[in-house]
């Protein structure tokens, strides 16, 4: 293994009267667990093009990411444990100067070397893979945003297979940035088991379209065994509402698991507010999969 992972992750049930009532069974896979530096789906979608990068002889890895972006620091962690330099474009100028938020600290403290740039050049080199930057990189492996490629998809195509015995009451639900896990998921699925994935930023439509783009790239065709839920993202990326806080907060409470807030909190809300709204039926077994760690946890691992 590339980078070793403790796999398969676990898959705990969690026992819920709410869910109860509404005949929905839910279990956690917990991908949080998978590594200690590099967490969940980020190291599902980095491990292939690592390998891919390595192979073609690559010395360095560039991507790109706003200020609290996991997938900069999984890149940097993932980077450095392979003897790859490593390159972060951070959208946002004016952090140039102020003092380093913890996930970007831990990125730097894993010796990558990071370019704060303002929104709109942010768009354009995210557009041309680097643009002018790409000439001081050396041979490297530029991987878009969010990590989302062909190969990404195809590392967490490889999730479904950790879920024995799958069907039709199956629902395998994982939070959407830019829709790579959503897109592997789904591809890895048997037949009649369905994804659910749940928008964590306003983009209806659009990431339909990302998704379809990535299952072309990665198959050669589309999938119609996958859904977004776009009604539980709190507004914006990052936002977490009041409402969704106290939930979070109290899930943690009655399970123990720690529940990551940009992303895995906004998934585990909508499984409880869709089955509270019969959207699931009665009999859907729902795998929630926990793609990352709360911030607190995965700054202090790093
Ligand atoms: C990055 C991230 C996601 C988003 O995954 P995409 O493949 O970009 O949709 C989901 N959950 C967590 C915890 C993440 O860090």
């Amino acid at each position: 293994m590339l980078l070793p992972a403790a796999l398969p992750t676990p898959l705990t049930a969690v026992a819920d009267p709410v869910l109860a009532r509404a005949g929905v069974e839910l279990r956690l896979k917990r991908d949080d667990l998978l590594h200690p530096a590099v967490p969940g789906n980020k190291w599902r979608k980095l491990t292939p093009n690592l390998a891919h990068a390595l192979a073609e002889g690559r010395t360095a890895v560039a991507t790109f990411g706003g200020a609290y972006s996991t997938h900069l620091r999984a890149t940097a962690a993932a980077a450095r444990a392979l003897g790859l330099a490593s390159f972060g474009i951070v959208r946002g100028e004016e952090l140039a100067d102020r003092p380093r938020n913890p996930s970007l600290a831990a990125a730097e403290a894993d010796g990558m070397a990071l370019e704060f740039v303002g929104r709109g050049a942010y768009r354009h080199l995210v557009g041309t893979g680097g643009g002018p930057y790409a000439e001081r990189w050396g041979n490297c492996l530029v991987l878009p945003e969010g990590g989302s490629n062909a190969l990404a998809v195809h590392g967490t195509a490889a999730l479904p297979g950790e879920l024995p015995g799958l069907g039709p009451r199956d629902v395998v639900c994982c939070a959407v940035g830019t829709g790579g896990t959503l897109a592997g998921i789904a591809a890895g699925l048997p037949p009649g088991a369905r994804a659910l994935g749940v928008a964590v930023l306003r983009g209806e439509g659009y990431l339909e379209g990302e998704v379809d783009a990535l299952h072309r790239a990665a198959y050669g065709r589309t999938f119609a065994n996958w859904r977004i839920d776009h009604g539980h993202h709190g507004g914006r990326y990052g936002r977490v509402p009041a409402a969704l806080e106290e939930f979070a907060a109290g899930f943690e409470q009655r399970h123990g698991v720690g529940v990551e807030r940009r992303y895995v909190a906004k998934a585990l809300h909508a499984v409880y507010g869709l089955a509270a709204q019969g959207a699931l039926a009665a009999g859907t077994r729902v795998t929630l999969v926990v793609t990352g760690l709360p911030d607190a946890v995965a700054v202090s691992r790093s």
